[in-house]
């Protein structure tokens, strides 16, 4: 995607930007070139939405994961984005709560927290999608891995082995196998990695309890019998 990749294209922007997306960059290219026809900005800014092909349809409650139970994260906690479109897709990344499901899923939906993740995974299995995965989570702490990747939060803490059970390693793995369908994302650990893997965190999990040899072959396992 070449020239949406230039340096400093999206370097204004902070991350907890949520309005001033690339999308809105180059519609601000698009005003640029227009205004010399007498378009005002602040008038162009409440039409460029309505500009055909400028985003997906959304539909409420809609989950990208069949199976997954919609609870919305705070919109403070991500970025519209519309993606694989304006940012590719390439990475899953791994996180444990340090806390339960029920945890996770609140402090996601409060908007003073400053972060969330696409997906929650409960010790049972059951899956929660709380952002679409159009938009950018802010859960890497990392701004290019955030526009780069899907994150799945895992019930659960670091130094605990009996947090990770069968049912959420089957049931995460089902839904990383379909997330590297989607984006034809390889399946192996140059893809998906840890929270631990992303460049500057000081962030441990999903710490040495989670068994990445047994998830990665239970994501190719249920990537195969998909396919
Ligand atoms: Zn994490």
């Amino acid at each position: 995607m070449g020239d949406q990749k230039s340096p400093g294209s999206h370097r204004a922007a902070k991350d907890t930007d949520r309005r001033l997306g690339r999308r809105a960059l180059l519609i601000g290219g698009a005003a640029a070139a227009v205004s010399a026809a007498g378009l005002a900005r602040d008038e162009l800014g409440r039409v460029w939405w309505r500009i055909p092909g400028v985003e997906k349809d959304r539909r409420e409650g809609e989950v990208d994961f069949r199976g997954a139970q919609w609870v919305a994260a705070s919109s403070a906690n991500r970025r519209r984005a519309d993606r694989p479109d304006d940012y590719e897709i390439d990475r899953v990344i791994i996180h444990v709560a340090q806390g339960s499901y029920a945890t996770a899923l609140n402090v996601f939906r409060d908007p003073g927290h400053g972060a969330a993740s696409h997906y929650v995974v409960r010790k049972d299995g059951h899956i929660a999608q709380m952002i679409r995965e159009l938009d950018v989570a802010f859960h890497a702490g990392n701004r290019a891995y955030n526009e780069r990747s899907v994150g799945i939060e895992h019930e659960g803490f670091v130094d605990q082995e009996s947090s990770f059970t069968d049912a959420m390693y089957r049931a995460s793995a089902r839904l990383t196998a379909g997330i590297c369908a989607r984006y034809e994302i390889p399946v192996d650990r140059e893809h998906i990695i840890g929270h631990v893997e992303v460049p500057g965190t000081d962030h441990t999990d999903p710490g040495p309890h989670w068994d990445w040899d047994r998830y990665i072959r239970l994501v190719r396992e249920a990537r195969t019998a998909s396919a």
